[in-house]
C-alpha cells in the first residue's frame, strides 16, 4: 500500500542488523531475536565474573537460566560484519542468552512468532534483573554466591506458557498509558 511506504519512509536497518541474520541462520528453530544495551547488564558484565542463580522463588526463569549457565561472548565491538557475528553466536551457542562484554545482550527463542518475541523480551528481562540485583549486592558490600543445588531443584517448573502470558501481561501494565 501507497501509506505504508509513506510510513516507513525515513527509516533504515539498523546498525547491527547482522545479529539477528546470523543468530536465525545458526539456529534454525529461532523465530525471535532481542538485542538490546541494558546499563545493568552492561555493567555486570565488566565485573569478570559470570551471573550466578543468587537467588530462586524471587524469579525462577532468571535463576534457571543461571544455573544453565549464561555465555559471554568477550567483545564489545558493534557487531556490523558477519565475523563478529559469528563470534557471537559462538558464544551463544545453543543458549537462550548471550551477554556481550561492554555492550549488551542478545536474546533468542523459537516457536509462533508472538510467543517468540514475548519469550526473548521476557528472557532479557530476566537477565537485566539478576543483573541488577548483582549489582545490588555488590554495592551492598556482599558477595553474590549461588543458592544450594537442594533450593533449585525444590523450585517448580511453572511452565513456558505460564511464565510467558503472566509476565507479559505484567510488563504490559508497566508501560507508560497512551494519552
Ligand atoms: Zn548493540
Amino acid at each position: 500500500m501507497a501509506g505504508s511506504v509513506g510510513e516507513l519512509s525515513g527509516w533504515t536497518a539498523p546498525n547491527e542488523l547482522v545479529i539477528h541474520r546470523a543468530v536465525l541462520h545458526r539456529r534454525p528453530e529461532a523465530t525471535a531475536v532481542v538485542h538490546a544495551h541494558p546499563p545493568a547488564v552492561v555493567a555486570a558484565s565488566l565485573l569478570d565474573e559470570p551471573l550466578v542463580p543468587i537467588y530462586g522463588a524471587y524469579d525462577i526463569p532468571g535463576a534457571r537460566m543461571a544455573a544453565d549457565g549464561i555465555p559471554m561472548w568477550d567483545r564489545s565491538a558493534l557487531i556490523t560484519t558477519d565475523d563478529l557475528a559469528a563470534g557471537m553466536t559462538d558464544a551463544l551457542a545453543d543458549r537462550p542468552v548471550v551477554i556481550l562484554r561492554g555492550h549488551g545482550l542478545v536474546s533468542v527463542a523459537g516457536g509462533d512468532p508472538v510467543t517468540a518475541v514475548r519469550t526473548a523480551v521476557l528472557q532479557a528481562v530476566a537477565v537485566d534483573t539478576l543483573a541488577r540485583m548483582t549489582l545490588a549486592v555488590r554495592q551492598a558490600g556482599g558477595t553474590p554466591r549461588p543458592i544450594s543445588d537442594d533450593d533449585l531443584a525444590a523450585l517448580p517448573d511453572l511452565g513456558g506458557g505460564f511464565n510467558v502470558e503472566t509476565m507479559w501481561r505484567h510488563l504490559l501494565t508497566r508501560l507508560p498509558r497512551r494519552v
